[in-house]
């Protein structure tokens, strides 16, 4: 699944106020195996009757058991069978369904009926938009029919589905399609079957009044797939690059890692209503429509990428999730954090491997490092949860992937596939566990991994610091490594921490080599000689451990790597360390005006160069120019002060637009003059103009406003446009007003466009951008039964510092109320705004004691989802 937001149905029972913790170490096997999984849909959408059909037999590695447990959520059986005959002596544990069993096989049939228009939480079968589809992981499956809802169970599905044809022409379901015909009731019928046993949560069924781009790919072993992206009529014009991404990512796996796709077809679907970015369904992927429907008009080139990078992870999951499942929920980074490793390395041969790499550094420490360093802080592999679905977090899927990704730095890329080949080898067909992942990688890639283990058991970043001695032609790197506490975990071990370092002579700009440092202990000390003078430090190079750095250098060392670093993400660091420097110490007050101008210098020689050094490609110019943002420069102090962080950012942003108005309004000139097309160079021209932009307006808010609606006026693509606007939601100036009516209405039929008009308000640095979203819940368009519009007006607003922390609180209550308000419709989504409010800790004393007023009021409701119940408790810290 892909990250993007569970609750009961409306009619079931209200969860229990203090909802049970789950733990790792009670994992036992389940007692009975199922070969066999036949299910029945007759499909209606507000009635949708569940006939199943389940071959179990004893599982010969677990304790017998006299009973057959199975799961069940907001649902009732109408009828259960044993082999056969109708039973009546089934009962019920809570919301489970026992069935007495003798031992040996047996057939168990059970009858269930749903209302898929009833279920909000879109977890099960639900209906969006007149069609019928599925959404079954975690726990999903549980909410259609009972059965054993766990990872580790695995079973070979077929699935028969009837309904009007009149409403659902197309029915698709895992596998491929073995049966069809007509009734004479002027209903249809389909079957499918996959051949490849799966657990629960990959099953997948949807049916409705779908159009599909097709397509066939031919594998490495010569077998033909077809393929097919389905979507409503009238978004089939913007599937192509959906299309693309797919046979790319096939194609890439066989190049890359050797994995061939092992069905006759593959098919994605398009949904508009979904709580997460995609889930992996067995040779049927669904998808948010936000994931799949691109073209220039409506997309910008961050949301091509999104589709891209989306459609591979799916994709990748058909081997790592799929055919190589997880044991339980603990060992979800398995599967998540190897693709995401997998779907970063796809996206970096696609679209350039240093611009990808700084991007998805910044999601990193822009997300996980704040939820690392907070009350929901957990290891890539927990130890205890309450919700499962509070566990689709950043930690679980990108700190996740950068763990991988080490161990693929410490052993190269050709051990590291040999590791990978062993672990697709030895685990196909099984419901694994990280320790399984890990062992292959040991035996199959050369690693020693013993101490390794603890990035699986540690949460928390680990702290290093780094200083020089530089004496007589030797400089000397003493690095020290702490990781912090976290809740649950005061005390931590030192972690093996690959560091890729450089050391450059300052008077050549060049150095001798890069080196790969192995940081295992508290503290180390690494030796180098040979220099004529003080070398100049570039460590972690390509972000080669997901640590905080602390280095002593001097801002002009970091003037000289920030022009001179030939690793790029380096570079940016460089640039990002002296700003960060800046602003932290300027927004904590005390700073003379004369360390002030010498700041600004040497910010302004970086920034200079950067924006008129012609050897730069503008992707990566366009990579330089952003400043660091609020949030990740509040993390940078133990209390932050968010308004301070805000208006010293604006400050500096303002004095680099006055100062380099000239030489920013030739560059957006320059950039201006390039056609639309998808190649590099253009999109990189776009990124800087925008960047351009922000800086112009910023200096000089007037004549900023005049060119962003020139820009905005004459954009023939979506990056464009958006950007302007984003540029004049905040400002106050009449063009504001005027653009944004203009593109409400030029996009008023597109769903995914209108979710960016919300988000560009909510996010705007618009000293009224309260009073607007307020407004704007109240807009004809705004829904809280839709994921993508909720966040894309929420989840903006709680990421907009400036507006998120007003100092009046308003920012807070106004979260904790959607919270109160969305948790009875789609608790999953509800608790996904926690977060922001859990952040109190590390906010100044009076903002912090208002963030926690929000999340008591919070607590204090009687009926709260176990979703929101885990989240808001954690955050408390009770
Ligand atoms: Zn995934």
């Amino acid at each position: 699944m892909d990250i993007a937001t569970n609750p009961e149905m409306a009619d079931a029972a209200p969860t229990p106020h203090e909802p049970p913790v789950i733990r790792r170490e009670d994992y036992t096997p389940f007692a009975w195996a199922l070969p066999e999984t036949r299910l029945a849909f007759d499909l209606g959408v507000e009635k949708t009757r569940v006939t199943s059909s389940l071959s179990v037999e004893p599982n010969l590695a677990a304790e017998p058991s006299p009973v057959l447990r199975l799961n069940g959520d907001g649902i009732t059986a109408a009828q259960v069978t044993v082999d056969g005959s109708e039973i009546s002596d089934w009962t019920m544990d809570g919301s489970d369904l026992l069935v007495p069993l003798s031992a040996g096989a047996h057939v168990v049939g059970i009858v269930t009926e749903i209302d898929p228009s009833a279920n909000s939480q879109l977890m099960g079968l639900y209906a969006s938009g007149g069609m019928l589809c599925t959404q079954c992981e975690a726990e999903g499956f549980r909410r259609i029919t009972f059965f054993p809802d766990r990872p580790d169970v695995l079973s070979t599905y077929t699935v028969t589905m009837t309904g009007p044809k009149s409403l659902f022409p197309v029915l698709l379901s895992n596998g491929n399609q073995t049966g069809e015909g007509q009734n004479e009731d002027g209903t249809h019928w389909a079957e499918w079957h996959d051949p490849w046993p799966k657990p629960s949560y990959l099953f997948a069924l949807v049916a409705g009044d779908l159009v599909a781009n097709t397509d066939s790919f031919t594998t490495m072993s010569g077998r033909e797939v077809d393929l097919a992206i389905y979507v409503r009529d009238g978004d089939l014009p913007r599937t192509d690059h959906a299309m693309r991404s797919l046979i790319k990512s096939m194609e890439w796996d066989e190049q890359v890692f050797g994995r061939e796709y092992d069905l006759d077809v593959f098919n994605i679907v398009a949904v508009s209503d979904f709580n997460m970015g995609a889930m992996e369904n067995k040779g049927l992927n669904v998808f948010n429509t936000k994931y799949v429907l691109a073209d220039a008009d409506t997309a910008t080139d961050g949301d091509f990428d999104g589709v891209e990078g989306v459609i591979a992870h799916e994709y990748f999951h058909n081997w790592s999730g799929n055919r190589i499942t997880c044991q339980d929920w603990f060992q979800l980074s398995l599967k998540e954090g190897f693709t995401v490793l997998r779907d970063q390395m796809f996206s970096q041969d696609m679209q350039g491997e240093a611009v990808k790499r700084i991007e998805d550094v910044r999601i990193l420490r822009g997300v996980q490092f704040p939820e690392d360093s907070g009350p929901l802080a957990h290891p890539i592999r927990p130890d205890s949860f309450r919700e499962i679905s509070n566990f689709y977090t950043a930690t679980i899927y990108n700190k996740g992937a950068e763990v991988i990704r080490m161990m693929r730095t410490m052993c190269g890329p050709e051990a590291f596939r040999k590791g990978t080949d062993l672990y697709f080898d030895r685990h196909d067909g099984e419901a694994a566990t990280c320790e399984d992942f890990i062992t292959a990688m040991e035996d199959g890639a050369g690693l020693d991994l013993t101490q390794f283990r603890l990035w699986y058991s540690q949460a928390g970043t680990p702290k290093v610091t780094v200083t020089m001695d530089y004496t007589d032609g030797e400089a000397s790197l003493t690095v020290h490594q702490s990781v912090p506490a976290t809740p649950g975990q005061p005390i931590k071990k030192p972690m093996p921490i690959p560091l890729k370092i450089a050391l450059f002579d300052p008077a050549t700009g060049t150095h001798r080599g890069e080196e790969l440092l192995l940081c295992n202990q508290a503290e180390q000390r690494f030796t180098f000689d040979g220099f004529a003078q003080k070398p100049v430090l570039s460590v972690n190079r390509g972000f080669s451990a997901p640590v905080t750095i602390a280095r002593e250098i001097e801002d002009h060392e970091l003037v000289f790597l920030a022009a001179n670093d030939d690793d790029a993400f380096a570079r940016y660091e460089a640039m990002q360390d002296l700003v960060v420097r800046h602003l932290t110490a300027a927004s904590s007050g005390g700073l003379s005006d004369e360390a002030r101008d010498a700041a600004r210098d040497a910010i302004g020689t970086a920034f200079g160069a950067i924006i008129t050094d012609s050897a730069l490609d503008d992707s990566m110019r366009g990579e330089l120019m952003m400043l660091p943002s609020i949030t990740y420069l509040a993390e940078q102090q133990e209390v932050a002060d968010p308004s301070a962080i805000h208006q010293q950012r604006e400050d500096l942003k303002a004095w680099l637009g006055v100062r380099f108005a000239k030489e920013l309004a030739a560059l957006h000139d320059r950039v201006s003059q390039l056609e639309f097309s998808l190649e590099k160079a253009a999109r990189g021209a776009r990124k800087v103009k925008t960047q351009a932009l922000v800086y112009l307006a910023s200096g000089d808010p007037e004549s900023g406003s005049k060119a962003a609606a020139r820009q905005y006026d004459a954009a023939d693509n979506m990056t464009d446009r958006q950007g302007a606007l984003m540029v004049l939601a905040g400002l106050g100036t009449a063009a504001r007003t005027d653009k944004l009516i203009d593109f409400h209405r030029r996009y008023a039929d597109n769903e995914l466009v209108v979710d960016k008009w919300f988000a560009l308000q909510a996010s705007s640095l618009h000293p009224k951008a309260i009073e607007h979203v307020k407004a704007l819940a109240e807009h004809k368009d705004f829904t809280l039964r839709n994921p993508n519009r909720v966040r894309s007006l929420y989840m903006a607003f709680a990421a907009n510092p400036h507006a998120f922390h007003a100092e009046d609180g308003e920012g807070y209550r106004l979260i904790a109320d959607l919270i109160i308000a969305l948790d009875p419709i789609n608790p999953q989504t509800a608790a996904r705004f926690v977060s922001p409010l859990g952040r109190w800790r590390r906010i100044e004393p009076k903002r912090a004691a208002l963030m926690r007023e929000q999340l008591e009021r919070i607590a204090a409701v009687k009926t709260l989802s176990r979703d929101t119940f885990e989240q808001v408790s954690r955050s408390l810290g009770d």
